[in-house]
């Protein structure tokens, strides 16, 4: 049986906090940088080719920013849904809500 290949797979540097720790808003206010949907295609493509050859499982970390925010955040979980991808959201609970 094959192991996990954990990716952390930062999507969106959009966040409506701005936490001291955070790195992203360290310097200011950074020029906040998105993945376009070609883009999250293409790289999704590379992780699944990637753990093809390595014989491996992908487990990816979606995170930001607050990757919840992201436009094609649904999407790409219906992507992962209907591949069977294993992911875990490493977001912030401000935008949860119940139907979230
Ligand atoms: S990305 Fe995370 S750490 Fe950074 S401001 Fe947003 S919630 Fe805070």
């Amino acid at each position: 049986m094959s192991s996990y290949f954990s990716i952390q797979w930062h999507i969106t540097d959009d966040c409506d906090q701005r936490c001291k720790h955070c790195y992203i808003f360290s310097e200011g206010h950074p020029c906040i940088t998105t993945m376009a949907w070609e883009e999250m295609l293409r790289t999704y493509a590379q992780i699944q080719a990637l753990c093809r050859s390595l014989g491996r499982i992908p487990y990816i970390y979606l995170t930001g920013g607050d990757p919840v925010l992201h436009p094609a955040f649904w999407d790409l979980l219906a992507l992962f849904k209907a591949d069977g991808t294993r992911f875990c959201v490493m977001g912030n609970p401000f935008h949860l809500t119940e139907s979230v």
